[in-house]
């Protein structure tokens, strides 16, 4: 293989080991581009097993675009709650509303028209028109990267721009009709024989008698990347206020992290006992007692929040929060993952 090109017969060999081998998918089922657009922002940052319940859940309520741009806010932020990267989910309906406002709610069937709707980058623009309509555009991510640099013997970094062009590149040079199955097919090497955190399983993989990584011994030590950022360290501590068998939340702000969820009323630091007392006299909450302390650790893409969490019962429902029964909290208020950890540990039922 020369350097950063791709066999013309990459097809030929991924195709026939594709259809004897793919991994049964809610996804899979249709070529709908609503369906695998849906499919491919949920796998953004999430495993494909956690995903499953989420995608069936989700058509179920929102079966078409139009019912996705008319959802209200919280009932879409409550059926993403614990998916994370919640600005996914609003770039979706502000997607959906673009598409029904410019396109009459038909989704367009051109790249440049589909990379062009909120949240959709060169990879999901890729991945939905070579799926859904056959066009020869690659979806180059994490994955295709890693076996593309292994095919390569290639150590450049893949989360650099250089290497992403160079990938896209050569795979764009040897795009079949059939390009929907090779995107696919060039996913699920990825994502089960040519997998990440781990040696590669090249006797089954259908290229090994033509990638240089095995050859030389050198797959599993490759991708190279780029060295990490360190994570910012935030302290809070988390209240878990129950008065009357309802829970006290509060709205977090329209922007930023969490943008427009809920969630414990919480400060920054990590108060002792009697400190976080006298911050709930302020509060005018005048705890009867404060039940337990626990820590939890919730980490984002750049930021690890150290939580400790205070459970306390209170005499008053104080205006300034929304006090919400069991029932409410988990039906309608989307409660993120952070959270939910603390609530997971409320003994309310
Ligand atoms: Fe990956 Fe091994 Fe296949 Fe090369 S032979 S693409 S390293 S699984």
């Amino acid at each position: 293989m020369d350097a950063r090109t791709l066999p013309p017969q990459l097809p030929q060999w991924l195709l026939p080991w594709y259809e004897q081998n793919k991994r049964d998918l809610p996804w899979r089922q249709d070529r709908e581009p609503y369906h695998i657009w849906v499919s491919e922002i949920m796998l953004q940052q999430t495993r494909v097993e956690a995903v499953k319940g989420y995608y069936t859940r989700f058509l179920a309520a929102l079966p078409d675009i139009p019912a996705l741009a008319a959802c209200g806010d919280d009932a879409l932020h409550k059926l993403w709650e614990g998916l994370g990267y919640y600005s996914r989910v609003r770039n979706l309906k502000k997607a959906a509303q673009q598409i029904v406002s410019a396109y009459g709610g038909v989704f367009p069937r051109d790249y440049g028209s589909v990379r062009g709707l909120p949240g959709i980058g060169p990879y999901t623009a890729g991945a939905i028109c070579s799926i859904a309509f056959d066009l020869p555009t690659p979806a180059v991510d994490g994955n295709v990267l890693r076996v593309v640099a292994r095919l390569w013997d290639d150590g450049t970094p893949i989360d650099t721009p250089e290497m992403k062009q160079a990938v896209t590149q050569a795979l764009e040079a040897v795009y079949p009709a059939q390009a929907g199955l090779f995107t696919q097919a060039l996913m699920e090497l990825g994502a089960t024989v040519c997998g990440p955190n781990r040696a590669p399983d090249c006797p089954r993989c259908p290229c090994a008698a033509h990638c240089l990584g095995y050859a030389h011994g050198t797959a599993a030590a490759l991708p190279a990347k780029l060295p990490k950022r360190e994570k910012r360290q935030e302290e809070k501590t988390v209240f878990i206020l129950q008065c009357d068998g309802c829970f006290a939340l509060r709205r977090r702000p329209p922007k930023g992290l969490l943008a427009g969820l809920w969630e414990f009323p919480n400060v920054p630091g990590t108060l002792t006992p009697e400190a976080a007392i006298g911050l709930l006299g302020d509060w005018n909450l005048r705890p009867s007692e404060l039940e337990k302390s626990i820590t939890r650790k919730h980490i984002f893409t750049h930021i690890v929040w150290e939580m400790r969490g205070i459970y306390a019962q209170v005499r008053e429902k104080t205006p300034e929060f929304t006090w919400m029964t069991p029932g409410e909290i988990d039906t309608q208020a989307a409660l993120p993952t952070a959270f939910r950890l603390f609530w997971e540990e409320t003994e309310h039922v």
